[in-house]
């Protein structure tokens, strides 16, 4: 098998880099690759098991199997690995039952692609199984059509040169590195590289992707590739379902460097193409994405990360957003609310503690956090703390026994009460009782 052709087909520079790649072969020798396989803080040794009992398995059905794409960039960065990504040359679906038969769990297939799922038994892991395959793009921007391929075709059907390489796990080869791009050469200088200049035509989505990592790892998008993210990849992005964009907004959302994420991605004039009222992340509120659980607030790093985007828009612009982006109802509450209070704060400010509390009960909690943080305005935190939880010790049951005839009545003199609370004009329950008799 050749993987010559598979290069030559590809873009120059990716075939320069093979070049100068074999010279540094040592950055990859097997022994090196085997040694950050075993190292416990790179692949857990679990997972390692994992691998190697697929490997096995794909052995005795006659399947080559490798480990790809991002768990081979970041293992060979010396990062620990999260995803399992397997390939397989051959019928990745046909594996996963064997999986299953041999070994227990369940497989979830996805036909069209002939990928699978592999649920490990007693475990959380899941292992994604894919059959090698090639790509065409018939309209730029829309899914590809597949076939199964060799995993030479497999690795330029990817996005950039680091994330395609291969890493063998069968046999005699384990350990061995397919690097036909240059992908080992790109990492060692940082540079993200597509393999081919239609690369973000194809899927424009790729475009996030190149932004994502050169801020991860501190790399640089390389100039031609930086070229191609052009009016006409730009186009296609624009063209993009409302999901897709979104998809890729959580995942910048999701990383520790997302606020310097927006601001690449702004400089870059897609924020524009997503929407022309996309507006920038403000650097200041960067430091809040970083947030724990801790107030009872659910910490929700992207609803979070979008409060704290759309912040300053104003209420039209939500809208449009929110429509563009296909945001969930919650998610699409949750930026309203946060730019809603954020707005009306001035006119809260000097308010009785149960104005503030009437005014907050509706909003979810997460949006009034965010405005907490970037206001400090203690009673925000007051009431997420203390009040939204105060209540008076009078209850309806206790009205009824007292012979009130249930109606509007009822709910006017439980707010009073607990109004009385918040506002500290009765601080025990004889101070309420005798409130309670004289509004009775
Ligand atoms: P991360 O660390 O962010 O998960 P990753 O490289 O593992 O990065 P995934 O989205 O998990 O990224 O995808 C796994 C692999 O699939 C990538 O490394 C890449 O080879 C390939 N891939 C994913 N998305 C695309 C895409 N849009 N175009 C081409 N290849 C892709
Ligand atoms: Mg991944």
């Amino acid at each position: 098998m050749s993987i010559i052709p598979n290069v030559q087909k590809l873009h120059k520079g990716a075939f320069l880099n093979l070049c100068i790649y074999t010279c540094k072969i040592e950055f990859m020798q097997k022994d090196d690759v085997l040694r950050l396989m075993r190292d416990p803080n790179l692949i857990h040794p679990e997972k390692l098991t994992l691998l190697s009992n697929i490997a096995n398995l794909a052995e005795t059905l006659n399947m080559s199997c490798y480990l790809v794409g991002g768990s081979v960039r970041d293992l060979l960065l010396g990062r620990p690995i999260n995803d399992l990504d397997v390939i397989v040359e051959g019928d990745a679906i046909d594996l996963a039952k064997k999986l299953v038969e041999v070994y227990g769990g369940k497989q979830t297939p996805h036909f069209k692609f002939r990928t699978a799922f592999w649920h490990v038994p007693n475990s959380e892991h899941v292992v994604d199984l894919i059959t090698a395959r090639n790509e065409t793009y018939e309209k730029p921007g829309a899914l590809p059509t597949v076939k199964p391929s060799t995993i030479e075709d497999d690795l330029a059907r990817r996005d950039f040169t680091i994330n395609a390489m291969a890493l063998r796990l069968d046999g005699e080869g384990m350990g061995e590195v397919l690097d036909p791009l240059g992908g080992g050469a790109d990492l060692e200088r940082g540079v993200i590289r597509y393999l081919h200049p239609n690369s973000f035509i194809d899927d424009p989505t790729r475009i996030f992707r190149a932004i994502r990592y050169e801020t991860r790892y501190g790399f640089e998008i390389e100039p031609e590739t930086l070229a191609a993210i052009n009016k006409e990849a730009l186009k296609v992005l624009q063209s993009l379902s409302g999901e897709r964009l979104r998809n890729e907004l959580d995942l910048i959302l999701d990383e520790d460097e997302a606020a310097r994420m927006v601001l690449r991605v702004a400089s870059l004039g897609i924020l524009d193409a997503i929407h022309p009222t996309m507006p920038e992340f403000n650097q200041d509120y960067a430091e809040y994405l970083e947030m724990d659980a801790h107030l009872d607030v659910q910490a929700d790093r992207r609803a979070m990360g979008f409060i704290l985007w759309f912040m300053d828009l104003s209420e039209e612009d939500i809208f449009l957003l929110v429509n563009r982006l296909d945001f969930s109802n919650e998610m699409s509450l949750n930026v309203w609310a946060g730019a809603q209070l954020k707005r009306s704060l001035v006119h809260l400010i000097g308010a009785r503690p149960s104005e503030w509390t009437y005014a907050l009960e509706k909003l979810p909690l997460l949006a009034i956090f965010a405005v907490y943080l970037i206001s400090r305005e203690n009673a925000l935190l007051s009431y997420i703390s203390i009040w939204r939880h105060v209540r008076p010790r009078t209850t309806g049951n206790d009205l009824k026994a007292m012979g009130l005839p249930p109606g509007p009545r009822f709910s006017e003199i439980l707010i009073r009460l607990r109004s009385a609370w918040l506002d500290g004009e009765v601080s025990n329950e004889s101070q309420e009782k005798e409130l309670l008799a004289k509004l009775l």
